[in-house]
């Protein structure tokens, strides 16, 4: 019988634990989405490291009979605290499922990593932690491919269209929409966010109360184009969003 070990460094994006005391988790890394269990886990020390949004080493192996790699070792490399606050967490929460409903196991990217790290580091430690969400989600669905059209009304593609598309989340023009055209500074953050960096998309936050018609727009484009993302419910905390979210659920 043979058996591949290796050594991955990732953070926990995704963690469950099963009837039987064992954690599987899903881990990004620079080489791409790892699943993997850590059999009794729950009762040793990898039940304090495997903890979702913990950077760790892991010791993987690999049997040919197993689908899922074993965690044989694990050590803590990094954690962030301040995940743990409500007005933080749900962002993290939100992050993380994106990210993993994006990226695939076994393709390997170090970009995907790096944005993900970036956007947990951010959730944070920034004092507006909903604007690094709203920020970097647009920028890890753009990594994934995923950019909403911006440039043409998505029902007729009619050039530079300015108002809300509530069914898909991208733009359409004046005669497609029923609703009012998206406020100036939101159209800007909509059109060339893709393409900005994180940082200058940082320096130019928008009012709250502009933002959940972005939430909205995020909401509809990713339950379309990838599928339903469950924390949506775990951010109704916020006022801002339960108003997003909930009157997204209306259309
Ligand atoms: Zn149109």
């Amino acid at each position: 019988m043979s058996t591949r070990s290796t050594n991955r460094s990732g953070i926990v994006m995704r963690r469950r634990v099963t009837p039987a005391g064992d954690i599987i988790v899903t881990l990004l890394t620079p080489q791409g989405k790892i699943k993997a269990i850590a059999r009794g886990g729950v009762r040793g020390p990898q039940a304090s490291h495997l903890n979702l949004f913990h950077h760790v080493g892991v010791q993987l192996y690999q049997t040919p009979q197993n689908d899922l790699a074993t965690v044989k070792q694990s050590i803590l490399e990094g954690a962030l605290p301040h995940l743990c606050e409500p007005e933080r967490h749900p962002y993290a929460h939100l992050l993380s499922e994106l990210a993993d409903a994006l990226f695939q196991e076994g393709e390997f990217s170090e970009q995907a990593f790096d944005l993900y790290a970036g956007a947990l580091r951010g959730v944070s430690h920034h004092a507006d932690p909903e604007w690094v969400a709203l920020v970097m989600s647009y920028k890890l669905l753009s990594l994934a491919g995923f950019a909403p059209r911006t440039r043409q009304c998505a029902r007729c593609g009619t050039a530079d269209p300015a108002y809300p598309d509530p069914l898909g989340g991208q733009l359409l023009c004046g005669a497609c929409s029923n609703q009012p055209p998206h406020p100036a500074e939101r159209l800007e953050f909509l059109r060339e966010v893709p393409r900005r960096s994180v940082r200058a998309s940082m320096d130019a936050p928008l009012p709250p109360e502009q933002r959940p018609g972005v939430w909205r727009a995020l909401e509809r484009f990713v339950t379309v184009q990838i599928g339903q993302v469950q924390s949506w419910r775990a951010l109704v905390g916020s006022p801002a969003i339960s108003s997003a979210v909930g009157e997204a659920a209306l259309v």
